[in-house]
């Protein structure tokens, strides 16, 4: 028993060694690690006086872009208001002499908007798309509804020559249907009746 005893009593002292041992170390490592940062050049960026270019596929303001022509993409198909997870999409559809389509009123609600992008996967005719532009901050939270003059742009955003009308066969005064660019005629599904 004696001797156990004096085994206990050393131990403590064996523990504190080795405890100011791995202090010094932790305290080098931290001066290293300070030492290394003082002599790195700065990166802070000085926004907004200094903005960075963000990747063109950034998610941010959301517009509405034209084809080749000039006219508006969007044929109110409401695929996009459909696949908005938080409905803020809204508009109005109406149909041009020549059977194209478009909308009458367009809305997009940004206090809503979350900028997941669905909109954009959704929709046929590449007319939604985000943008990089991320300064859409209001103090006035009604300021953040946009209508279609807002979101109209008069370019065609990431895919310029896209234009959905010569792909989508379907008939108007322009061309019938199987006369589009890279079309085929239509299937007449009687000829595969046995
Ligand atoms: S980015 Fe997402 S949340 Fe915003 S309008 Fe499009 S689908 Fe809706
Ligand atoms: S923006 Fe695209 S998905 Fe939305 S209604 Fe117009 S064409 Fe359809």
């Amino acid at each position: 028993m004696p001797s156990e005893n004096r085994k206990n009593r050393t131990k403590p002292a064996q523990s504190s060694e080795v405890s100011l041992a791995e202090t010094l170390k932790a305290f080098g490592c931290g001066f290293a690690t300070t030492a290394k940062h003082l002599l790195r050049k700065p990166i802070t960026e000085q926004y907004p006086e200094e903005k960075r270019q963000l990747p063109p596929r950034s998610r941010a303001r959301i517009v509405l872009t034209r084809d080749p022509e000039g006219d508006e993409r969007c044929v109110a198909c409401y695929l996009c208001s459909a696949v908005c997870p938080v409905s803020c999409i809204s508009m109005q559809s109406a149909q041009r002499e020549d059977g194209r389509r478009y909308a009458v009123w367009f809305r997009i609600n940004f206090g809503r908007c979350i900028y997941c992008g669905l909109c954009e996967e959704a929709c046929p005719t590449s007319a939604i798309q985000l943008t990089p532009d991320f300064e859409n901050c209001r103090r006035d939270i009604l300021t953040l509804v946009f209508e279609k003059q807002d979101l109209l742009v008069d370019h065609g955003g990431k895919d310029r020559e896209y234009n959905f009308y010569r792909h989508a066969g379907i008939a108007t005064d322009g061309a019938g249907k199987g006369a589009h660019f890279d079309e085929d005629q239509p299937v007449d599904p009687t000829t595969n009746l046995p």
